[in-house]
């Protein structure tokens, strides 16, 4: 995903077309995401936020299965991964 050393928030592309602002879950709150989010992430019409719990971890050796191209990456694990930190992924959610 993305290369970074320093986890604060970053975006996070899920297939190269959809992405993903995923927050370090102890340095902000789901309403402090929320409120980074409406400046950073466009809404489409008819779209709203959704905020999920997952657990990323940082790889110094980017995993075969995530998409990057990059050396080395944080990206989603399981949560007893060694490593592990919870974070907040907000995604925009598009309503019927
Ligand atoms: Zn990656």
């Amino acid at each position: 995903m993305k290369k970074t050393k320093k986890f604060d928030y970053m975006w996070f592309s899920v297939d190269g077309a959809n992405e993903e602002l995923v927050f370090d879950a102890k340095k902000y709150t789901k309403e402090q995401a929320l409120e980074i989010a409406k400046n950073e992430f466009p809404l489409g019409n008819g779209e709203e936020f959704e905020v999920v719990e997952r657990y990323v971890r940082y790889y110094p050796s980017t995993p075969s299965w995530c998409g990057c191209d990059s050396g080395s990456c944080y990206t989603y694990c399981p949560k007893d991964s060694r490593g592990s930190f919870k974070v907040l992924v907000i995604t925009s959610d598009e309503k019927a």
